[in-house]
């Protein structure tokens, strides 16, 4: 120990640290690339070196789908941990640490708004909330965001995002297939378009309810979606899967999506989808042409 390392090397330590905050560079998964933070932000973290998706939250999502303006609805709450159920953990601690992480009840946020001026309801799913994993909060989630799109007399659009049933609620939660189910139908019924957008991943009880059920299924590039994971299908059927398969571009090929759109053109993809599935007003662009004047 002398006066260099006691002293004057936390000062300099000090000096640099201040100078150089964390988090200013980001390394993408895919490429590993570094990318500047305000770069990533202004491509809505997708990497501008190849092109990789990587996750975002809800609120981000819902920021970069609607125009600015939009409003986040209040969910109603659902009963918390109806099965006290416990693992290593009780479920109602983890619930409550998810809560407070995300700052959501659950891992759905529903907002209305409008997509380049035109009306929606948008759901979108939280990953980091316990594996974007479906409960009856979530199932409570989709059957608010469809009642309030056919209230609204406008389309219904859900970016998924999940791992599937949530363990912890067991039967409870398998109950919300059916539910979703039939809140998307009522969607379809009131003559509005369903639009399903899939991200990366979308797999389980998700993907066997109402993230197939879509009027356009759209999903993000490099997606992974499926029901169960490769490796199991694998030991099941004893056989090697084919290259890239369960993701987005394999299930366009192989006619399970309509599209596979990059999140930098969703928004006006969402926006010329909604104008050609509804009737555009006389003289609006694009889609106008397919509609007989009156
Ligand atoms: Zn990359």
């Amino acid at each position: 120990m002398n006066w260099i390392s006691d002293w004057a090397l936390p000062k300099i330590q000090g000096l640099f640290k201040r100078d150089v905050p964390e988090n200013l560079w980001h390394k993408c998964p895919a490429c590993e690339q570094m990318i500047f933070h305000r770069d990533l932000e202004r491509n809505l973290h997708v990497c501008t070196h190849c092109g990789h998706h990587m996750r975002i939250g809800a609120q981000r999502r819902l920021e970069c789908t609607l125009d600015a303006g939009f409003q986040r609805i209040e969910l109603p709450k659902s009963p918390v941990d109806p099965l006290r159920f416990r693992d290593q953990r009780r479920y109602g601690d983890r619930l409550r640490e998810a809560q407070a992480k995300a700052g959501m009840e659950d891992a759905v946020a529903v907002a209305h708004g409008t997509i380049n001026g035109r009306r929606a309801v948008v759901a979108a799913f939280e990953f980091s909330f316990m594996g974007g994993s479906m409960s009856a909060g979530v199932g409570e989630a989709i059957v608010t965001a469809a009642r309030l799109a056919v209230l609204q007399d406008a389309p219904l659009i859900i970016f998924s995002a999940s791992g599937g049933a949530r363990m912890q609620e067991g039967a409870i939660s398998l109950m919300q297939m059916p539910r979703t189910i039939i809140a998307t139908q009522m969607v379809k019924e009131a003559g509005l378009p369903f639009i399903m957008v899939l991200c990366d991943p979308t797999t389980g009880g998700v993907t066997a309810s109402f993230a197939m059920v879509g009027d356009i299924q759209i999903a993000e590039p490099g997606a992974m979606i499926g029901f169960a994971g490769a490796r199991v299908i694998e030991q099941t059927v004893r056989e090697k899967l084919p290259e890239g398969f369960q993701r987005a571009e394999y299930l366009l090929e192989h006619g399970i999506l309509d599209m596979v759109v990059k999140r930098t053109e969703m928004k006006e993809t969402l926006a010329r989808v909604i104008s050609l599935l509804r009737e555009p007003v006389i003289g609006e662009e694009p889609g106008s042409e397919l509609v007989p004047a009156h």
